[in-house]
């Protein structure tokens, strides 16, 4: 047998060892991708005092040199794109194009964030009193909690880790068990890169230990969170109850695709293709819910059907392959459960449905029409390849059955008119709103997050990333 990987933790610049755990892939659950240390409480505790002892001196260090380290990071990242994308998809089973596009992400973050550090910070305001000179100067949060999913094993501890860093925080990240191979790599890139001893930990271990320590302890100023709707509640209540930390949480969807009569039906399909089946519907902004207006309905439910039934669902590295397995035994039961709701309440198959265990965890996707908005189908997040259609008469009611639901993460039309458009945009209750494209888009540079049971807190990604992990003070200055 050929040695695996082994994954350590990281905890002030030492490599930590753990339980020795296997690490299998998505793809072959049989198949060992990795192993990892996995840790517990103390290993924990100690990287939230090695984040805190590092902290001031890495926070006082000057631009510049925050500057090359991250863009560092974020080249050494690029340079090995294909590389980390074959191992994020026999780890995570995202197709190995999709697995290229994150790395490419990750990398991309890193040196967006380095060049960041050059925009304005802080402003100057008039004071209305005489010779007081007022401004508003940031400071870092301090140390940093990020706790992450598994559906985006490099970009999402990216777009989190990259602006702590920049903003002057230290950071310990723990992330998704199902993906330990993933942030290991990241840990060894962040040290060959130089970054001090202490400024970014990483400690892979259960939730309910190494993130609860995360979550309760002093040591910590703030916590970033990415995760189901159900454990950023668990979050909350314990950063509120222990020191009342900062707290972002970016949470679970049940996104509506709205199709209206005018749309281009090629259009139509092609967005709801991918926004509701690639990456195996494993993404936060999935659209799990078709809105489809009652004129272009039978057509859109027909067409679509067709294109989800010749989608090509294979092995993650094969390149005719369109979509990869999902993540584990555990989603493939619970996205199947849903299949057997959906039928029970109602709804009818038009595409996929069926699964038989020599599939393994290759899943067919699965369209249901004939859905109601109020069916389980349609109100709770699957995050497989599941998603429903569900027929409206007109625009006002396409507008309230997709502001119907607890989330709002994000919301897409295909429309030809312009003032259904503006209309949605205006209306729709989602932090990302698309038109005429997959609701599954989003850009680096531009702000993420969403509304309702979806979003805690500040928008990560771009500029705005700064209001979470920075602290404004103010400052009065007589003279
Ligand atoms: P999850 O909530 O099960 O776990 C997320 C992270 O929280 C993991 O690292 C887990 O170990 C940790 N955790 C679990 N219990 C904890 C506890 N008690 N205390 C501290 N940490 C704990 O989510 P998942 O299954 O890994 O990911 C899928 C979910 O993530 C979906 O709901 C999806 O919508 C959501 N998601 C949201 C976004 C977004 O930006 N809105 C992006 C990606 C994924």
């Amino acid at each position: 047998m050929t040695a695996v990987p082994y994954h350590l933790n990281l905890v002030g610049g030492e490599w930590v060892d753990g339980e020795r755990r296997p690490n299998t892939g998505a793809a072959r659950p049989d198949e060992v991708v990795s192993e990892y240390a996995r840790a517990g409480r103390e290993t924990a505790r100690a990287a939230i005092e090695a984040a805190r002892g590092a902290q001031p001196d890495w926070a006082r260090q000057p631009v510049g040199y925050r500057m090359e380290l991250l863009d560092r990071v974020g080249s050494a990242i690029l340079d090995r794109v294909e590389e980390l994308a074959v191992l994020l998809a026999r780890e995570e089973g995202k197709l190995l194009g999709e697995a290229r596009g994150e790395v490419t992400r990750a990398g991309q973050t890193f040196r967006y964030y380095a060049h960041q550090l050059l925009q304005p910070s802080g402003e100057v305001y008039p004071s209305t009193r005489d010779r007081v000179h007022a401004e508003v100067r940031r400071r870092p949060l301090g140390v940093i909690g990020i706790i992450t999913p598994w559906n985006y094993p490099m970009a999402i501890p990216a777009w989190k880790v990259a602006p702590a860093l920049a903003y002057g925080n230290t950071v310990v990240l723990k992330p998704a068990e199902l993906v330990p191979a993933s942030a290991g790599e990241l840990a060894r890139i962040i040290t060959a890169a130089g970054l001090p001893p202490g400024v970014f930990n990483l400690v892979m271990g259960a939730g309910g230990e190494v993130g609860d320590e995360l979550l309760t302890s002093t040591g910590v100023d703030g916590i970033s969170f990415t995760g189901s709707t159900g454990t950023g509640a668990q979050v909350a209540h314990q950063c509120l109850t222990h020191g009342n930390k900062r707290f972002q949480l970016e949470m679970g969807g049940k996104n509506p695709l709205v199709v209206l009569d005018d749309a281009e039906l090629a259009v139509a399909v092609r967005c709801a293709l991918d926004g509701s089946f690639f990456s195996s519907g494993q993404r936060c902004t999935a659209s799990s819910r078709l809105i489809v207006q009652a004129g272009i309905h039978d057509r859109f439910v027909a067409a679509l059907a067709e294109a989800t039934d010749a989608l090509r669902v294979g092995d993650p590295l094969d390149p005719t392959s369109q979509l990869g397995p999902v993540v584990s035994p555990g989603q493939l039961a619970q996205n199947l459960d849903y299949v057997r709701v959906g039928l029970a309440e109602g709804a009818r198959v038009v595409a996929g449905g069926a699964h038989r265990p020599d599939e393994g965890q290759f899943m067919r996707p699965t369209l249901f029409a004939g859905a109601r908005n109020d069916m389980r189908l349609a109100r709770e997040e699957i995050f497989g390849p599941v998603a429903c259609v569900i027929r409206v008469d007109d625009l006002d009611e396409a507008i309230d059955v997709a502001n119907d639901t607890p989330y709002g993460l994000s919301a897409g039309i295909v429309t030809g008119s312009l003032s259904a458009a503006e209309r949605f945009k205006r209306d729709a209750r989602a932090g990302i709103v698309s038109v005429n494209l997959p609701t599954a888009g989003t850009e680096l540079h531009l702000p993420f997050g969403g509304t309702g049971a979806s979003n805690h807190g500040p928008r990560e990604q771009g500029g705005y990333a700064r209001d979470f992990y920075s602290v404004p003070v103010t400052c009065y200055t007589g003279w």
